[in-house]
């Protein structure tokens, strides 16, 4: 795809899996003159040095947004309202406002009312991700064929939908709009739910006896070493995003824990037929993922 945009300066705000895959992406092709993060802390910020990405890195964030064109939300869903809040004043008219955050209705509330009428705010929600955080965790082939999700609204500048879109695009995204409100249920079934899952799962070893406990991890199989994997999630990340999905999370939840109470009623009566049916229906499903090549 040719580069048909280029920005002067681009500010990253956070700069953790997500953010620093994405400058890679910028830096890598050149998309904006000049490239710039904050980051609250000062560890981050000496890693963000040593990563040679970035133009300039900020410990204040009012002047990490001054004269940028775009500024994008890295950082976990439940401080993005407040940091938007801290720098608003500091925007330029004009400019691009986006995120990165799982959950979409509860950072719109959060974020729009807060932002001037000149300033364009597009929210998405790059579908990618590993179990690492942090900047040195990042790499540029992170979105490589993976769905992107952007939720405007009808009063969003169809203009900056598209500058928003060519990025993710740049980043080897294929783009999809959505209502931000039917987002939230579908990544409530596709990631939050699952995520719930692993971690309750693996919170019950924690609760296991020493010796139990440990013969778990020592012979540790296939199913729960994956959920392991994912249970290793930053905390932070996945606290808010259950606290800022709660209503999405809540009714898929219920319609799950019905169908494990049906299975466990199946697995009591000996109900062989219905397990086999129910298995054999869950393998289409990994077949429909393969084919759409999302495995
Ligand atoms: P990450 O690697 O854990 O990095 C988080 C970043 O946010 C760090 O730069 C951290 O800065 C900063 N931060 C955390 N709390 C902050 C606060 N209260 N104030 C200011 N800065 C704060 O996170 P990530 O995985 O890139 O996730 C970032 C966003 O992407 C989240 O909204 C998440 O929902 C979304 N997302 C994640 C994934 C995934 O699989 N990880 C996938 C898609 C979308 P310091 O290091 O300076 O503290």
């Amino acid at each position: 795809m040719n580069k048909v945009f280029t920005f002067n300066r681009v500010t990253f705000i956070g700069f953790g899996l997500i953010n620093s895959s994405l400058a890679r992406i910028f830096k890598l092709k050149s998309l904006s003159k000049e490239i710039c993060a904050y980051s609250r802390r000062k560890e981050t910020r000496l890693k963000i040095n040593d990563l040679n990405i970035v133009d300039q890195v900020y410990d204040d964030l009012k002047k990490s947004v001054e004269n940028s064109d775009l500024i994008i939300l890295g950082v976990p869903v439940g401080s993005m309202g407040d940091i938007v809040k801290e720098f608003s004043s500091s925007i330029k008219p004009g400019a691009i406002v986006t995120d990165v955050g799982s959950v979409k209705k509860g950072i719109i509330d959060s974020i729009l009312p807060i932002l001037s009428k000149d300033v364009h705010f597009v929210p998405g929600h790059p579908i990618a991700g590993t179990e690492n955080s942090g900047p040195e965790a990042g790499f540029a082939d992170l979105f490589k064929g993976r769905w992107c999700i952007l939720t405007p609204n009808e009063n969003t500048s169809k203009k900056a939908v598209e500058t928003v879109k060519n990025i993710w695009q740049e980043a080897g995204m294929k783009v999809t709009l959505m209502d931000a409100d039917y987002h939230d249920r579908v990544l409530a079934i596709t990631s939050h739910i699952p995520h719930l899952v692993a971690y309750s799962i693996v919170g019950t070893v924690t609760e296991l006896e020493d010796q139990l406990k440990t013969e778990v991890i020592k012979y540790s199989a296939g199913g729960f070493r994956d959920f392991t994997r994912i249970a290793a999630s930053d905390p932070i990340m996945w606290r808010d995003v259950f606290l800022n999905n709660s209503e999405a999370v809540l009714e898929m939840l219920g319609r799950f824990i019905e169908d494990l109470t049906a299975l466990q009623k199946s697995i009591r009566w000996q109900d062989g037929e219905v397990l086999e049916e129910l298995f054999v229906k869950t393998r289409d499903i990994r077949k429909g993922i393969i084919s759409e090549e999302q495995d």
